[in-house]
């Protein structure tokens, strides 16, 4: 999801046998790349004793270009050149291998083997390092003209706000995306000094995350909460337009900040029910990833067993 990478060996149900997390070379396109075939040959090593390995599914956090298979944008490593990444993975690990936009993936892994199983009309909202979201209308993934649909994050909440790494002025990732959480939560510490989270302003040997104020949240810390009350107004606001427009059934909410749970979820629903029309919003449920953290691995390795079955 940009920051992390997510690896995991998954049976054809969706069950996960090996799973493993790791920081993103972020340097060079040359490191991301070697880092990603590493991964993959080292869970083909550890697959036969679980079973034959068919295929590779590869998120990623950005544009995809469906009709010529290049990465276009990743707003979030904005250090590494995409334009080879899935040819050479391919090239050196010898396998079938699907790239996908990581919210798209998560979308597939909640809808084959999560919370939206039976449902035709979802989005799944994924918030971490930024905002994505994947779109399942009639039962079928949404993709758009070239494969770009779903940038939820990127759609304007502030017309006064900061510069996004999109380069878009005030989007809803300037605001609620992980780092983006970790910034506002300093603005406010250097207001209010009553937070369990002041520790991060004496000596200290490392910066605060997002996972310090989701723990200090859900410990009961205030100012936290408000934090990711007002995240959820942020994300209400996006979401209220995103019902209007296409009145889902189900929107699901995932991605690594969504441990924090109900503190974020109900500011989510709350706003949402002001912004949206009443019928759109009566008629569609706002839930958590049944898959957690792993929505998006599970959808890669589904995606990729149905591609090539
Ligand atoms: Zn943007």
């Amino acid at each position: 999801e940009g920051a992390k990478i997510r690896t995991a060996l998954i049976d054809s149900t969706g069950n996960v046998l090996l799973e493993q997390t790791d920081p993103t070379s972020q340097r060079k396109t040359e490191e991301l790349t070697c880092q990603l075939i590493e991964l993959i040959q080292t869970f083909k090593q550890r697959a036969p004793q679980y079973g034959q390995l068919v295929a590779t599914g590869v998120g990623v956090p950005g544009l995809i270009n469906l009709k010529t298979h290049k990465i276009e944008v990743l707003p979030n490593l904005p250090q590494i050149s995409t334009t080879t990444l899935c040819d050479d993975i391919m090239q050196a690990t010898g396998m079938q291998v699907i790239f996908d936009n990581d919210a798209n993936l998560g979308a597939y892994g909640e809808w084959q083997c999560g919370v939206a199983q039976g449902y035709q009309n979802v989005i799944y909202v994924t918030i971490g390092t930024g905002i994505g979201s994947g779109i399942i209308l009639n039962g079928q993934m949404w993709r758009g003209t070239t494969g770009f649909a779903g940038e939820l994050g990127h759609t304007t909440i502030n017309v006064d706000g900061i510069e996004c790494a999109c380069g878009n002025i005030g989007c809803l990732e300037t605001v609620a995306s992980g780092p983006n959480i970790v910034r506002r939560m300093q603005q406010r510490l250097y207001r209010d000094r009553t937070s369990s989270l002041t520790r991060f302003f004496m000596p200290r040997d490392r910066e605060m995350t997002h996972e310090d104020i989701i723990q200090a949240a859900i410990s009961g810390d205030e100012l936290a909460q408000v934090v990711f009350e007002r995240t959820g107004h942020y994300l209400g606001i996006a979401l209220g337009g995103l019902i209007n427009l296409l009145n889902p059934e189900m929107v699901i909410f995932g991605g690594s900040i969504m441990a924090v749970g109900n503190i974020l979820l109900k500011p989510i629903i709350a706003e949402t029910k002001q912004r949206a029309f009443g019928p759109c919003f009566d008629n569609c449920r706002i839930v958590a990833a049944q898959l957690g953290p792993l929505s998006g691995v599970i959808g890669a390795a589904i995606l990729a067993r149905d591609s090539f079955k």
